[in-house]
């Protein structure tokens, strides 16, 4: 995966970015098992890096150095005062205990404490993390250093100096996007498929739904749902809640693959990275895919595919946007209220999409990842 998106930075001109200022690595023993645990930090030029941690059993470095460089460049597009980094636990949380979640998460955060900071770097959750994962971190952390500072990390629980809106603000910046191609590029009646109903899968759903779109399929690792004239979201997500999946549920039962093909107008990979790749971008016939995953779509069949891409470090960036309206909100009191909060997302992804179309609408990508590239490079060269 690596050295595909090394690849693309090298051909686009910009191989000084292909650096990384840290990879940091722990074995955490649990139950008698010992676990790889990382923490990658690719480049702070803008600011203190920033990024989150997964617990996945294909957490690998070169993973987490292609997630912490997707990070870098989210931040730079979107002009936010940081940096990139990822980091993860190769783990497959659904096989621990919660005292062993517990006990894991704390010691990563001691395993990690003089790489995490306010100022240094600020981790948030990820795939299989949550707010919880992070009131553990924060705690271990605290009692480690000795200190009542909050903001070295995002995604807190509200009583631990989090926010609300950081929970669906990824989910809402995709909404925002779809929410604009419905009203001014196609039409409201859009059909949607999205792929994954995690977090961000799962929110965006519902806001789509609520909203009145279509939401014509929906997945999750194990099972999905098809009905073509929309399905009634809150009532299928509150039987995966019970159910654990969507086996079962009064709807067509389809995979993944199929719901990938699906003949939609958004198709909105929100799962996990490389699921539109060399061996199905053919089949692929959305006329939009909304990125809403790190990295989804293999960036060397971006250009084979026909459908209009709206790249990761855009159409995810709300989640960091809201991290970021946590960490202003820790470092000075100041707390917005949550329409503020929303109306000034909107705004910030909204102008960064417009811009986007306007310049390339058939590559996006490109457009943004060029801009990200530049404005790390000029921090670079001012520092120098
Ligand atoms: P999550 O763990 O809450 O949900 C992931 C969902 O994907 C689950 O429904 C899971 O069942 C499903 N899934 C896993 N493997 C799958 C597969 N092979 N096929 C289909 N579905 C599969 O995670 P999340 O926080 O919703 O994150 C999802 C994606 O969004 C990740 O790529 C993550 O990096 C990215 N992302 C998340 C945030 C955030 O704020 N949570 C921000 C930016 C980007």
């Amino acid at each position: 995966m690596i050295n595909i998106l090394s690849s693309r930075i090298e051909e686009i001109g910009y191989e000084e970015l292909l650096n990384w200022e840290g990879v940091h690595y722990a074995k955490i023993e649990i139950g008698g098992k010992k676990y790889d645990a990382y923490r990658v930090i690719h480049d702070t030029s803008l600011g203190p890096s920033k990024g989150g941690i997964r617990f996945h059993e294909n957490v690998s470095e070169e993973e987490l150095k292609m997630l912490s460089l997707l990070m870098s460049l989210k931040n730079s597009l979107m002009e936010l005062p940081y940096g990139g980094a990822k980091g993860g636990v190769k783990v497959n949380p659904k096989t621990l205990s919660r005292e062993e979640l517990r006990e894991l998460s704390k010691r990563y955060a001691i395993a990690f404490r003089d790489v995490i900071g306010t100022w240094k770097d600020i981790p948030a959750p990820d795939v299989n993390t949550n707010s919880q994962i992070i009131a553990w971190m924060l705690d271990a952390y605290q009692n480690s250093v000795g200190t009542r500072d909050i903001g070295m990390f995002t995604s807190k629980p509200v009583e631990l100096g989090g926010i609300n809106f950081r929970e669906i603000s990824t989910s809402f910046g995709g909404f925002v996007i779809v929410d604009y191609i419905a009203k001014n590029i196609e039409r409201k009646n859009l059909t949607i498929a999205i792929q994954g109903a995690g977090n961000v899968g799962g929110n965006l759903a519902k806001m789509l739904y609520e909203a009145g779109y279509r939401v014509i399929a929906i997945s999750d690792s194990r099972s999905g749902i098809y009905n073509k004239d929309g399905l009634n979201i809150q009532e299928a997500l509150s039987y995966k809640e019970k159910n654990g999946n969507f086996e079962g549920y009064k709807a067509e039962q389809i995979d993944n693959k199929e719901l990938l093909e699906l003949d939609v107008d958004v198709l909105i990979p929100a799962a996990l990275e490389l699921q539109i790749d060399e061996r199905n971008y053919k089949y692929i016939k959305a006329k939009w895919i909304v990125e809403m995953a790190n990295n989804p779509v293999d960036w060397r069949v971006d250009r084979m595919l026909k459908s209009y891409i709206v790249p990761d470090i855009l159409a995810n960036s709300g989640g960091v946007i809201g991290s970021y309206m946590e960490w202003v909100y820790n470092l000075t009191g100041n707390y917005l209220d949550e329409n503020t909060m929303r109306e000034r997302t909107k705004e910030r992804i909204l102008n960064k999409f417009i811009r986007l179309l306007q310049r390339n609408r058939d590559n996006m990508r490109e457009e943004a990842l060029r801009e990200a590239c530049e404005r790390i490079i000029r921090a670079k060269r001012l520092r120098k």
